[in-house]
């Protein structure tokens, strides 16, 4: 039977085509490349398969933002950005937009 990839002849008793490298693939008596090729594959399906990692990880940021009053030295803290006066949400995505296209 000829290489199935290039149609060159195949040795007899190969377990790779001596031409195009190419496994043959035999299901009778599989010699150890393709049995080492089939079992390769297969681990990496398995684990597509069981998509859930061993482990979960929850990544959260948050941000705290304190504003001290200039005129009364009072302090007010902002849990979010969303959360601070239209003004100052503008200095600060301002300021991030200046620190970004620094680097
Ligand atoms: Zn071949």
């Amino acid at each position: 039977m000829p290489c199935p990839d290039c149609a060159a002849e195949r040795a007899r008793g190969a377990s790779f085509c001596g031409k195009c490298f190419g496994l043959f693939r035999s299901p009778e008596a599989p010699g150890l490349l393709e049995r080492l090729a089939r079992w390769l594959p297969r681990r990496r399906r398995r684990q597509d398969r069981d998509a859930a990692p061993p482990i979960a990880v929850e990544t959260r940021v948050e941000e705290v933002f304190e504003v001290v009053d200039a005129n009364t030295g009072e302090t007010r803290r902002y849990r979010s950005l969303d959360e601070l006066p239209p003004e100052l949400r503008e200095a600060v995505e301002s300021a991030r937009r200046g620190m970004r296209s620094r680097r």
